[in-house]
């Protein structure tokens, strides 16, 4: 049976080798599963005729039935066009116009007869106009075509060559019409009908050639729940296998944690940071490996929380690493975490690329001896001459910059017992989206800030207020406060970046003569970017002026400041992050969002949505619906999946209905042995394949 869906495209009628092979190259389809499953992004309703004179500036495509008149080529080199003038029944006229393909246009492009034209009207100078129309010769055959034409997506080659979104749909129907039998449900009885889905035969052939629209979310709602629900599936089983097959160290013994709570807890727990705190010490006395991620916004004290994990781990004699993305933030960690860890008797280090050769023996000879309990560092400590005696807990800071390899190689420093893995991140992602990326942990969410943090005031600025953000400045200046000013990476050009910032710092080096400023950016040597940040952390320097090199982590509570140039220039969860360097001490804190007087709509919805709100979750929903998962921070190198039809932006609901589903089967039946579950074993076993292409995920 399965080789029925390998049979690749060349094979089917109309088709043939050409065409084959452009398809392969251009869409990436293969054989007859890859064509079915190349569904179209819209459909159009092609019942409607218009005239010209009906027309409006917003219409996202249009069908006309009209004559082109005359055909002429104007302009030269880039601005060659083909104009050809178009007049409908009504006697308005409107311009076609083709950018390429024009000898072949001329050739075959018959004057003063009739076409049916499709395409998107565009209106420019009182006029309008189509470019690159689709036409078809009028029959009034054409007119009673009813129904929800399919779209697909189509490059401008394919255009090029003939193969139009009709010819695409004629081929879609060929396979539809051998291939309607060995389509196989995949869901079991019961989800289909307590969600009365459409049967899967009926869903495919609705998404292509729906009968009505409400045939076409009836199909739709049912093919974006089988997406969502064997990637849950998958990913869920991952997590559950993992827990039958690996067993885990036991924490039961808190000895250093009592004492620690009674003497130098330096603060009360949110309560937040106790319940995730809770959940992580279940996790720790189950006998199972622990794989968990927590999420918790700037700020939220994600780090006390990692230390008292990593106390319960040496309570009951095993060993403790943290690994964070920069030096700068490793050394931030380990100096925050030396003093407790010294008053408590434990012992702690910290391992760099800038760790001495000499040092490193020693200290991996430390950690093979058991001497020494606690990490702290950075990818140095991914290296394999990096091993421990009992290794019982990694952390990871900040998830999103290191890749799914990188953990994985974490596990391997325990090849006794695999050791528990945290995984922290501070970039709000959207629960629906976490759901996918990281179905295969538990997570935890710190959702509340320690008491008494004032909520940061932001401000959108004009280059145009420029002297009134200098004067408020100098008035923070003034309490004693300091301030970052941050710069964008100009992405083309390096040295763009370089230019923006130096320029940035001599005007801030004329507008402040009176204080010392720092500046970190990428083409400093690491050791001079931590120089120049330490000089602002011990108050030596009061303005720091910086690329984004300072986005994660760095801890300067007396930084009040935040002044972000360019600000159309950062994607939200950038800005937040930036945003999140200050807020972090007892006094008011501020962000000023500068910007060019001309904002594209998106960027204006991002400042909007700074300047409303300090939810790290509200603005990743925001961020997910302007960009789509695809661009969320972590998705490219987690591997994320290219959803086929389902939206996480816009799926939720679907999405938990699927996990849920998922788990209902999983928790009865982990194997998928009973014959209720034979749909989708079978599935599965069939789609191997896609299985190694999921396993990439997590
Ligand atoms: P993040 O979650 O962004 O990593 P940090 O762990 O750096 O946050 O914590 C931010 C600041 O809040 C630190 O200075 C930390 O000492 C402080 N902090 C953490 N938890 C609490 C708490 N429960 N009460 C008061 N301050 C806290
Ligand atoms: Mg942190």
């Amino acid at each position: 049976m399965s080789n029925f869906w390998e049979t690749r495209i060349e094979y089917l009628k109309g088709v043939g080798t050409q065409k084959a092979d452009l398809l392969n190259k251009e869409l990436k389809i293969i054989d007859y599963k890859s064509l079915i499953q190349y569904f179209p992004f819209r459909h159009e309703d092609r019942t409607k005729i218009y005239t010209i004179n009906e027309l409006t500036p917003d219409m996202p495509y249009v069908q006309l039935r009209g004559k082109v008149m005359q055909m002429e080529v104007i302009g030269e080199d880039a601005k060659k066009r083909l104009v050809g003038n178009f007049v409908d029944n009504e006697g308005n006229t409107m311009q076609l116009l083709w950018f390429q393909g024009v000898s072949w246009i001329m050739k075959t492009l018959k004057v003063e007869t009739e076409y049916l034209v499709f395409g998107v009207p565009q209106f420019y100078n009182g006029r309008y106009s189509i470019v690159h129309p689709e036409l078809e010769l009028f029959t009034s055959a054409e007119e009673q075509t009813g129904f929800l034409q399919p779209i697909y997506n189509l490059t401008e080659k394919l255009k090029k060559r003939f193969i139009t979104n009709k010819v695409l749909a004629t081929f879609v129907r060929n396979l539809i019409n051998i291939a309607y039998n060995h389509i196989e449900e995949n869901l079991p009885n019961w989800i289909i009908q307590k969600y009365r889905f459409a049967s899967r035969q009926n869903a495919i052939y609705q998404i292509h050639f729906p009968q009505s629209p409400e045939w076409l979310n009836h199909a739709k709602r049912r093919l974006k729940f089988e997406e969502l629900f064997f990637i849950q599936l998958r990913l869920l089983k991952q997590n559950k296998v993992q827990k039958i097959q690996n067993a885990g160290l036991i924490c039961e013994k808190l000895d250093l944690l009592t004492e620690f709570y009674a003497k130098y807890l330096p603060f009360e727990l949110t309560n937040a940071q106790k319940r995730v705190c809770k959940e992580v010490h279940q996790d720790m006395t189950s006998g199972r490996q622990m794989n968990r991620l927590i999420q918790g916004d700037v700020g939220s004290g994600k780090t006390m929380v990692a230390f008292i994990c990593m106390l319960m781990v040496v309570s009951n004699g095993s060993q403790a690493c943290m690994v964070a993305p920069t030096e700068i933030l490793a050394e931030q960690h380990y100096e925050g975490l030396k003093v407790f860890a010294d008053k408590l008797g434990v012992t702690i280090d910290l391992l760099t690329g800038s760790t001495r050769q000499r040092d490193r023996r020693v200290m991996n000879e430390r950690l093979m001896n058991g001497n020494l309990k606690i990490l702290i560092g950075t990818h140095a400590l991914f290296e394999d001459k990096v091993q421990f005696e009992n290794l019982g807990l990694c952390v990871i800071d900040e998830q999103h910059r290191f890749g799914v390899q990188q953990r994985a190689k974490l596990w391997q420093k325990n090849p006794v017992l695999a050791p528990h893995i945290l995984v922290m991140t501070a970039t709000p992602i959207p629960r629906t989206l976490a759901m996918t990326l990281y179905g295969d942990l538990d997570v935890s969410v710190i959702d509340e800030l320690p008491a008494g943090r004032k909520p940061i005031i932001t401000a959108h600025r004009y280059e145009s207020a420029r002297l009134r953000v200098f004067e408020f400045m100098r008035e923070e200046l003034k309490k004693g406060r300091q301030i970052y000013i941050v710069y964008p990476l100009i992405e083309e050009s390096e040295k763009l970046s370089y230019k923006n910032i130096m320029d940035g710092y001599e005007s801030i080096s004329r507008a402040f003569p009176e204080y010392f400023i720092s500046m970190v950016h990428g083409q400093l040597s690491s050791v001079d970017k931590d120089f120049e940040m330490q000089r602002f952390k011990n108050m030596e320097t009061q303005i720091m002026v910086a690329t984004t090199v300072i986005e994660v982590g760095v801890n300067v509570p007396n930084a009040s400041v935040m002044v972000i140039e360019n600000a159309e220039k950062f994607g939200l969860s950038q800005l937040h992050q930036l945003r999140g360097r200050v807020g972090r001490g007892a006094e008011q804190s501020y962000c000023v969002l500068m910007t060019e007087s001309k904002l594209s709509a998106d960027a204006r919805v991002r400042l909007e949505t700074m300047e409303r709100t300090n939810n790290g979750f509200e603005i990743a929903d925001v961020d997910l619906s302007l960009r789509g998962a695809g661009d969320i921070a972590g998705t490219q190198q987690s591997g994320v999946i290219d959803l086929v039809i389902a939206d996480l932006a816009k799926d939720a609901i679907i999405l938990q209905e699927a996990r849920k589903t998922a788990d209902e089967i999983l928790e009865k039946d982990t194997y998928l042995e009973s014959e209720e579950n034979l749909p989708i074993k079978n599935y599965i076993t069939t789609y191997q394949k896609q299985a190694s292409f999921w396993s990439r995920i997590s």
